[in-house]
């Protein structure tokens, strides 16, 4: 194997970002490499998501610099569309297509992206509805889905576009509690295949498990990262005790 041209998969440099005079992000630097799962937690308006969101540019930086691969997201140089192909993104909501079966979800962004015949598409979209464990359900419509089984169609339609990293932002946060694990399950076998991972979440146990790193982020700054068992167990700083103490 050849050695990728970039020393991170993902590249967070000294980013800051601001709504208005409300600074979110104060100065955020971390990397992912290649292969890596990096769970991030904290409290709700800590930037967590603002965070997951300068990375793809769905949020602009005020100040700092994102690379994916090597390549400056904050460059105007930068062709967004094709580093944002390479990124798969699930969020808390779903955001299927409601009129569309679960197959037709996961055809739309290959035949219009990747230009893939319809043939091509739905074999890419039925190899991964398998994958999440819901090859059965190519044909239903979302409505007729559980919660867990309508995040699972979202990762596969995410997979389905072949990305070469994921961010997920509190994948199982409205799920009820019994379809939880079905979700983690679809992502722990997706970190075990390789797949480079982003992940906010509340669930300590898949941190733990599954984590390579974990970073408690507090109000706009990281707080803490190490290996997610010695955070946990041992954190350094009274914040993030403070804030696991309350969902541990
Ligand atoms: P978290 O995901 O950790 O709960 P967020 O990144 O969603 O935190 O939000 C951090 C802060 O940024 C919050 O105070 C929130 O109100 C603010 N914020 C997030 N997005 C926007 C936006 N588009 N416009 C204005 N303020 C925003
Ligand atoms: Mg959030």
């Amino acid at each position: 194997m050849t050695s990728p041209a970039y020393d991170h998969a993902i590249d967070v440099q000294k980013l800051h970002k601001s709504f208005g005079d409300n600074e979110v992000l104060k100065g955020i630097d971390f990397h992912v490499d290649d292969g890596e799962v990096v769970c991030v937690i904290g409290p709700s308006g800590s930037g967590k998501s603002t965070l997951l969101r300068c990375i793809n540019q769905l949020e602009v930086p005020t100040k700092g610099r994102v690379l994916v691969e090597g390549v400056d997201m904050t460059d105007p140089e930068t062709d967004l569309n094709d580093v944002r192909s390479r990124i798969g993104m699930v969020f808390q909501s779903f955001n299927l297509f409601p009129h569309l079966t679960v197959t037709d979800n996961l055809t739309l962004a290959q035949r219009r992206v990747k230009k893939r015949s319809k043939a091509d598409a739905r074999r890419c979209a039925l190899e991964n509805l398998a994958k999440v464990g819901l090859e059965d359900k190519a044909d239903a419509y979302p409505a007729h889905l559980s919660g867990g089984q309508q995040q699972r169609v979202a990762i596969a339609r995410a997979l389905s576009m072949e990305p070469d990293l994921m961010l997920f932002d509190e994948p199982t946060s409205a799920l009820d509690p019994e379809l939880v694990g079905d979700v983690l399950a679809v992502m722990k076998t997706l970190a075990s295949d390789g797949m480079t991972m982003m992940v906010v979440t509340h669930e300590m146990g898949f941190a733990r498990e599954v984590g390579d790193k974990l970073v408690f982020m507090d109000e706009g700054v990281i707080m803490e990262e190490g290996d997610p068992v010695e955070v946990l167990s041992n954190p350094q700083h009274e914040r993030t005790q403070e804030f696991l103490s309350k969902v541990l």
